[in-house]
């Protein structure tokens, strides 16, 4: 049977998601939207969310989509004829309006887009423990210098890389494999031997996850919280103070999918970015406007340049604990 497009877009304008959804899933309002467990996976954080302004669904954790008919072939596993019957009858369309067209052609196109988006998954590259291990532990005297601790250093897995004298740290996925190695150059004239300050010693594909979540993520769910800085550095000197809830971005700037991860945590945001940071434009402004429609998101800023200015580019923790705790007491909402 095939469908004029049309009407495939009147009966999804037409059908009631939400309602439809409130009749077999049990959803929770958040903001304008609604939040279901997804049929589909084991989701303890209901992911599965359900937005009366666009009447379509998202599930944040394992990506399926879609408009009534969508909906109906996704999450119920309808086949497409199937879908749009139940759809039309849902939107009080008669069927008999429908017409034959190339449109079930097209459509099928977009279920196999879909299908094919589905199979490309992010895979990282799983690492051996030896990838890391075989670095030396060395005493990083800078770092000891700076404040963080002998435990943090170890706690984190920081090593030496003493060929290329940089400090290397390990990367783990959220469930706790290693996917990469990062070495942050130990030269302070790195600019002129024109060396990258950081390097990757593996591929890094789609970042997908947090530096050190796969450590905070407890500390993030009992707070309710997730700190944002720029490097594991800042990290561990706000861990070492008690501050566990934190992660680093890596940049200053997050990708699709870290914004998915946050969204999918469902807990406050607080970016605390370095002094050179402006969170007002570009993409870290588009970042924090997707984020704040779905949570609490707070920005540390230095307004009383405690920190010594933009052309510092210190991070909020890098002048001592107590100008650290004034600025995160001080921390912005975005509204
Ligand atoms: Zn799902």
């Amino acid at each position: 049977m095939n469908f004029d497009d049309e009407v495939l877009i009147e009966i999804n304008k037409n059908a009631d998601l939400l309602s439809y959804a409130e009749q077999v899933l049990e959803l929770k309002q958040q903001g304008d939207n609604y939040f279901a467990h997804c049929p589909l996976h084991i989701d303890n954080t209901a992911s599965l969310c359900f937005s009366p302004k666009t009447n379509s669904c998202h599930c944040f954790s394992c990506g399926k989509s879609g408009g009534m008919i969508g909906y109906l072939i996704n999450f119920e596993k309808l086949s497409f004829e199937e879908a749009v019957k139940k759809a039309a009858s849902l939107a009080n369309i008669d069927m008999s309006k429908m017409c034959q067209s190339e449109t079930i052609i097209l459509l099928r196109k977009w279920q196999r887009f879909f299908q094919q988006k589905e199979k490309q998954q992010i895979v990282h590259e799983v690492l051996p423990e030896t990838a890391i291990t075989k670095f030396a532990k060395e005493q990083i005297t800078e770092w000891l210098d700076e404040g963080i601790s002998q435990e943090m250093i170890d706690l984190f897995g920081i090593r030496v890389d003493t060929i290329s004298n940089r400090i290397v740290y390990p990367v783990y996925d959220m469930n706790k494999k290693l996917i990469n190695i990062k070495g942050r150059t130990r030269y302070k004239n790195y600019k002129n031997l024109k060396l990258p300050k950081y390097i990757n010693y593996y591929s890094v594909g789609v970042m997908d996850y947090f530096q050190s979540l796969e450590l905070t993520l407890p500390y993030i769910k009992e707070k309710n919280e997730i700190i944002i800085f720029e490097s594991i550095k800042s990290v561990m000197k706000a861990y070492g103070w008690g501050y566990k809830n934190c992660v680093s971005a890596e940049k200053h700037t997050l990708t699709p999918e870290q914004i998915n991860l946050l969204i999918k945590l469902r807990v406050n945001v607080v970016f605390a970015y370095d002094t050179d940071v402006d969170y007002h434009k570009g993409e870290i402004k588009q970042n924090i406007d997707r984020l704040r429609k779905i949570t609490n998101v707070f920005i540390i800023e230095d307004y009383d340049n405690l920190l010594g200015g933009i052309e510092t580019k210190n991070a909020p923790v890098d002048c001592g604990y107590d100008i650290w705790e004034e600025l995160y007491l001080n921390k912005k909402k975005v509204v």
